[in-house]
């Protein structure tokens, strides 16, 4: 591909992270119940990620690496009434044009489901498909993404150690397994389990298996509604478990993974006078909105967001943040 190519790529992919996050909405998307992801050299040397869900049919596996091609919007209305986590149907091409990925998928039939059947493979590299095949697997995908930037000197050199690489990665997948508790999401990085969840369904559980912490008692729930403009709903930990980083901080608005500007200046604002200096809490917050009032199709790699009513909100939020705390004994 050539050069401009795959700078656009570049700019959409930043990080090895940016992948795995492509991936598990992808797998998210076709309603996977089990999530599994294997990580080697901090990302750069292999990613792949694999899924029980709905899976790819074979006559539309070539396709999902031209881009747009897949693209779930027909018309700029359609965005407020997206189901789904992607839309643009450009990842998985900027992915292949930037590395050599591999799409093993086998599409849910009825009665054959949970057998182990052939389903065709496709490999690309820079872009190109370079071979196909067919291989056993029961219904579900499975993405390798090896050589990430191979082609792209200058991501290349931005990348990191593979610790801080790792790092990033373990703080996305364990906020998607926040996020979607009732999903089981195991990551490992280099042969050991850094991530496991059971997929009970139960947020606090969840916590609790990505901390391993003994959380029970600490734990506190947030709740307030507006039936008109959002509902807010989550869980905050004791003082006691405050934390020097923000990293334990979770933010889902309508099921998608958020960073906001506005509502973490909102919870700061909240929690800073009850807190010790420095500290933030533990905290997994999710919002929900009518999808027509929030704006989040700003840029591909930051899911920054746009409230209409962003002043109702972050005082909903602070006020249920301080009755929380304040309620809760030191
Ligand atoms: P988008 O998610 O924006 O549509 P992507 O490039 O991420 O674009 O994916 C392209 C298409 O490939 C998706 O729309 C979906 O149809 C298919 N696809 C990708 N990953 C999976 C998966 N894990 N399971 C089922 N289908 C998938
Ligand atoms: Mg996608």
């Amino acid at each position: 591909p050539a050069v401009a190519e795959r700078i656009a790529a570049g700019e959409v992919i930043e990080r090895p992270a940016s992948v795995v996050k492509e991936l598990l909405e992808n797998a998210l998307d076709a309603v996977a119940q089990e999530i599994r992801i294997e990580v080697r050299g901090g990302g750069l040397r292999l990613i792949r990620v694999s899924d029980d869900g709905h899976g790819i049919p074979e006559t539309e596996l070539a396709q999902v690496c031209i881009r747009h091609t897949t693209s779930k919007i027909q018309n700029f209305e359609d965005l407020e009434h997206l189901h789904t986590l992607g839309f643009r149907g450009e990842a998985l091409a900027s992915i292949a044009t930037i590395s050599e990925l591999t799409i093993l998928s086998r599409a849910s039939e009825t009665e054959m489901d949970e057998l182990m059947q052939p389903a065709l493979w496709i490999t690309w590299r820079g872009g190109e498909q370079i071979q196909r095949g067919h291989r056993a697997r029961p219904h579900g995908t499975t993405i390798t993404v090896s050589d990430l930037f191979y082609n792209v000197p200058v991501r290349l050199g931005y990348s990191k150690a593979a610790r801080t690489e790792n790092g990033h990665i373990i703080q996305l997948v364990r906020r998607y397994a926040i996020g979607y508790p009732g999903i089981r999401f195991t990551l490992r990085i280099d042969e050991h389990n850094a991530v496991q969840t059971s997929g009970s369904g139960d947020l606090a559980t969840a916590l609790t298996e990505l901390y391993h912490l003994s959380l029970s008692g600490l734990l506190h729930d947030i709740l307030a509604t507006d039936e008109q403009h959002y509902r807010i709903h989550g869980i905050i930990g004791n003082r006691v478990l405050a934390q020097n980083s923000r990293q334990y901080i979770t933010l889902f608005v309508n099921g998608r993974l958020i960073q906001s500007r506005a509502i973490q200046d909102a919870l700061e604002r909240a929690y800073r006078p009850l807190l010790p200096k420095g500290k933030h809490p533990l905290l997994s917050l999710f919002i929900d909105v009518p999808p027509e009032e929030i704006d989040v199709n700003i840029h591909p790699a930051k899911t920054e967001i746009h409230f209409l009513h962003e002043g109702l909100l972050k005082e909903a939020l602070t006020a249920a943040l301080k009755a929380v705390l304040e309620r809760v004994p030191a």
